[in-house]
């Protein structure tokens, strides 16, 4: 009997290869470019974030208000395409003028990725 959802991974996309990369944490889809981080130093919902301008590899579930440390914003949690794991919200708007910077943007749980080895990032 062939295993009912394994075709999903074929949907990954081998992206930036050759470039420093963060990928999932379980099943190793590449999720984000290096070059794309803008922060490390948000909050995710189980620790450390960072905040991305872009994300491959990723599905968006539906669109919620949410109360952050910084008010409450129109999130979407992402899920990676390979393995269904949450990796962390995609921000489509902010409340506070303040916090305007981060729509469009992915915030990515620290704990779902890996990094690959050719380069580190401080803690
Ligand atoms: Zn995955």
């Amino acid at each position: 009997m062939p295993p009912a959802d394994k075709s999903s991974t074929s949907k990954v996309l081998h992206v930036f290869e050759g470039h420093p990369s963060f990928y999932c944490s379980n099943c190793s889809a590449v999720i984000a470019l290096k070059d794309e981080l803008i922060s490390k130093s948000f909050s995710g919902r189980d620790g450390r974030g960072y905040l991305m301008h872009s994300a491959v590899n990723v599905r968006m579930g539906s669109k919620e208000e949410r109360p952050l440390l910084t008010g409450v914003h129109t999130v979407a949690d992402i899920f990676c395409v390979g393995c269904g794991d949450r990796l962390g919200w995609y921000y489509h708007k902010a409340s506070d003028q303040s916090q305007k910077y981060k729509e469009g943007k992915y915030l990515l749980e620290r704990e779902r990725l890996v990094k690959d080895n050719a380069w580190k990032l401080d803690t």
